[in-house]
């Protein structure tokens, strides 16, 4: 099974290329230099994870090729609005849209205040036109290995907090390395994202081992680790990581306060920009439905968000997890999570948009409606099964028990479905 369509290189400018998917453009990062213009690549998340021998290419894509074009048709046809449905309102902030205007604070805020079951139905389906619009049918796809769930923190909203009695794990490195080797080999995954818990008994060397080791494997290494120093993140960028995901949870420093004893935002928010800054690929986000935020608190989170400059949005709903500080809070509601996800398409329409399986845990339905609301990539859960159910960092997660093979199929044919293709949808701003 493949999750990336190969690409042709068609120009090289520097660290930067343009490949070619079915004659679509798209710019890829690259940091090796015996690349020429016509060899065929894979590359994720707008990063250059390996050559590809021609005929091997050529192959995939005369598979491809009839796929991708119904593909296409699918999602431009799922991507219409119903111009006659939208209110002066929506046609107002369609017409902005399209002119690529920035929207107002209080205009952000308007749509993020709207409950009116059609209003809302226009709304996504502007984000997905602007999504097809900028990205046509391109969708990332992800596996992710959740290799411990021992935690130095005690985060009031999660399930694998320390102070939490619960049964913990800790994959040996071999067995990190071994689960990786397995997506990439068994499942086709051209990126992994490698995430725990805050567990220093994985110090620099053991991860950069790690980094190291599946990186060989020919994938995007993408790292997930929390807050450790820029020294540490500089050697695993060195060891060949390329990605992180680092969210800062919420931009009310008072709040963020209250929700993570001991850790502050000023040093999440500058850990951010020194991983930008030693040249990572950034996914980042918040929490969205935290005791006492405000809906002007999740359109300052969305503009922290894009300050960064991220090539990903991951946003988290708060879902309850038992003997926790939070165990008895309400679960947010979808709806607010999916109009984050279309107000940020707005804000950021080039953006790559994450459902995390947070989202899917919230509502059976939520993968497929972010799908159609702004978002545009998915994360698949690869860690094998015995651990898997322990990383409860919230009750109910979904897919805990499912094989991988199913979790995999599922979410293809809801691409598929969908009229979206994995091809790699390239960095911004190059
Ligand atoms: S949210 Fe992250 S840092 Fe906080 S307790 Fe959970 S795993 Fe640890």
């Amino acid at each position: 099974m493949c999750y990336a369509i190969p690409a042709k290189i068609i120009a090289i400018n520097g660290m930067t290329a343009t490949v070619d998917y079915f004659g679509e453009e798209r710019k890829v990062l690259i940091d090796v230099d015996d690349l020429k213009i016509n060899d065929y690549i894979y590359a994720q998340g707008g990063v250059f994870v390996r050559k590809i021998p021609q005929d091997e290419a050529l192959e995939i894509l005369k598979t491809w090729k009839e796929v991708f074009f119904e593909l296409k048709k699918t999602d431009a046809a799922l991507a219409k609005i119903d111009q006659d449905k939208l209110s002066p309102n929506a046609l107002a902030v369609l017409q902005k849209i399209n002119l690529r205007k920035s929207l107002t604070k209080p205009e952000m805020l308007a749509l993020l205040e709207l409950n009116d079951p059609q209003e809302l139905k226009v709304l996504y389906e502007i984000a997905n036109n602007v999504r097809q619009r900028e990205h046509g049918n391109s969708s990332c796809v992800h596996g992710i290995i959740e290799f411990s769930n021992y935690c130095s923190n005690n985060c009031y909203y999660c399930g694998i907090r320390k102070e939490r009695e619960i049964p913990r794990y800790r994959m040996q490195i071999d067995e990190i390395i071994a689960a990786a080797k397995h997506a990439s080999e068994n499942y086709g995954f051209k990126a992994l994202v490698l995430q725990s818990g805050e567990d220093f008994w994985y110090d620099d060397e053991k991860l950069v081992q790690i980094v190291k080791a599946v990186r060989k494997l020919g994938v995007l290494v993408f790292v997930s680790l929390g807050l450790r120093t820029k020294e540490t993140y500089k050697k695993l960028y060195a060891a060949g990581a390329r990605a992180a995901l680092l969210r800062f949870e919420t931009s009310n420093a008072e709040l963020f306060a209250k929700i993570r004893p001991g850790t502050t935002l000023e040093d999440r928010v500058q850990l951010i920009k020194d991983l930008k800054e030693i040249g990572y690929v950034i996914a980042t986000g918040f929490i969205i439905g935290l005791p006492g935020e405000t809906n002007q608190d999740i359109i300052n989170n969305i503009l922290l968000a894009r300050y960064f400059a991220p090539d990903m949005y991951s946003f988290g709903p708060l879902i309850q997890a038992s003997d926790t500080p939070f165990a008895t809070l309400p679960s947010v509601a979808k709806d607010l999570v999916l109009k984050t996800i279309a107000i940020t398409r707005f804000v950021d329409s080039n953006s790559n948009i994450l459902v995390t399986t947070a989202l899917e845990t919230l509502d059976a339905n939520a993968k497929r409606e972010a799908l159609l609301a702004g978002a545009n990539s998915l994360m698949i859960n690869i860690t094998p099964k015995d651990y898997r159910h322990l990383y409860q960092i919230y009750n109910n997660k979904v897919n805990a028990n499912l094989e991988i093979e199913n979790a995999i199929d599922d979410s293809v044919k809801l691409l598929y479905a969908l009229g979206r293709a994995p091809t790699d949808i390239g960095v911004k701003n190059c």
